[in-house]
């Protein structure tokens, strides 16, 4: 804080000990004797600890020009990092007031007296400010983005489409992905309205604007069911897994909610299988247990998932062995069973499920865009002992 209560009357001493100097070699009487009044009276506010008032009178000390609007510039930006908004705002708003209408600092003022805005939550004045940029031309690509990124705070899915696209078509930047999600977006708003064709057609846009769009597969296929269409729902299903096989745990119990309601369950034994030699994964191997048990009993279920954790130990294997060996009905089961029951449950329940590629935030739940670096499509199941 110190530091800062320092800045001030340097930089009010600099901007009146240049503009002193250029007075004095253009002979202008007089700049100096009411400097000097207003700034002792700046550093009186600061003695009594009142840093409003000597803001005030700092700032109104430090004339505007080519030199000490960087100085506005920088005293607010410092203002803002520091989390003291209000005086950030006070600053380039005084700023702004002083500058002519065709100075670059003008704009430099607008874009930070936007940030300011962002930076207090006041979304509205800071997308005014942004958009004024961007139709002047000035820090287009800067306001671009974070007009983006505004309207996704804003859930204004259209507008931060309509954004996107003009980012790219200044930058070049391949946003396609991005728009697909809110598109996803869209659809999901529509699919919870019970809007099923609105929904569909929102999807149809996200493939056509990345036709490797995972969430929007997920979603085609969860409006399929919902329609009781499941044949066209696996179909959708298992060209995901196709396409990313990352993503096999979201698709393996709804390929078995369409198989079920179909009374094919057992047509995924052979599919699910080759799913597991490709790629692995614990939540086919359980699916593919339950399949067993169902068709052929519990013994034989035991013995697959027990060679399975041979090869590759986890412990929601371990835990689902537990469970069946309970099950077992023609020998008690051993009283060590519960105390290792209680901890896979323990462990499980204790697990992230999803972690970001990018910051390595975890999860429980599958967000598409993270919660921690703010990127979208950088959050995955995790593979691991506990995991997948
Ligand atoms: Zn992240």
């Amino acid at each position: 804080m110190e530091f800062l209560w320092l800045l001030l009357p340097v930089a009010a001493f600099s901007g009146w000990w240049v503009a002193d100097r250029s007075a004095g070699r253009r002979s202008r009487p007089g700049a100096k004797g009411s400097l000097s009044a207003d700034y002792f009276k700046g550093i009186n506010y600061l003695l009594n600890e009142q840093p409003d008032k000597a803001i005030d009178v700092f700032i109104k000390v430090l004339e505007v020009d080519q030199n000490t609007a960087e100085t506005h510039l920088a005293l607010g930006n410092l203002y803002r990092r520091r989390g003291e908004v209000d005086r950030a705002i006070r600053i380039h708003q005084n700023l702004l007031a002083r500058v002519g209408a065709g100075d670059t600092q003008r704009f430099e003022a607008l874009l930070e007296l936007a940030q300011d805005h962002l930076s207090a939550g006041l979304l509205d004045r800071a997308e005014g400010l942004f958009r004024e940029l961007v139709e002047g031309g000035h820090y287009k690509v800067q306001a671009l983005r974070q007009l983006v990124d505004i309207y996704e705070q804003e859930k204004d899915w259209d507008k931060a489409i309509s954004a996107s696209r003009r980012l790219t078509a200044e930058t070049g930047l391949q946003l396609a992905p991005i728009i697909a999600h809110y598109r996803c977006e869209k659809a999901e708003q529509a699919k919870r309205a019970d809007a099923l064709d609105q929904a569909m057609s929102e999807i149809q846009k996200a493939l056509r604007a990345d036709p490797d769009c995972i969430r929007a597969l997920l979603l085609e296929g969860d409006i399929y069911v919902m329609e009781a269409d499941f044949a066209r729902a696996a179909t959708v299903f298992k060209q995901l897994v196709k396409k990313d096989p990352d993503y096999l745990p979201e698709v393996v119990e709804r390929l078995r909610v369409c198989h079920r309601a179909t009374g094919i369950s057992a047509a995924l034994i052979p599919y699910f299988s080759a799913l597991l030699e490709q790629h692995g994964g614990i939540t086919v191997t359980l699916n593919l247990v339950e399949l067993i048990q169902h068709e052929s009993g519990i013994e034989e279920a035991i013995r697959f998932i027990t060679e399975h954790l041979q090869k590759r130990p986890t412990v929601r294997g371990f835990d689902r062995l537990l469970d069946l060996e309970k099950e077992l009905e023609d020998r008690p089961a051993p009283s060590y069973l519960g105390i290792f029951k209680e901890l896979t449950t323990q462990l499980i329940e204790e697990r992230a499920i999803y972690r970001c590629d990018h910051c390595g935030y975890s999860a429980k739940s599958l967000h598409w865009k993270c919660p921690g670096c703010k990127n979208w499509n950088t959050i995955k199941p995790i593979q691991g002992v506990q995991d997948e």
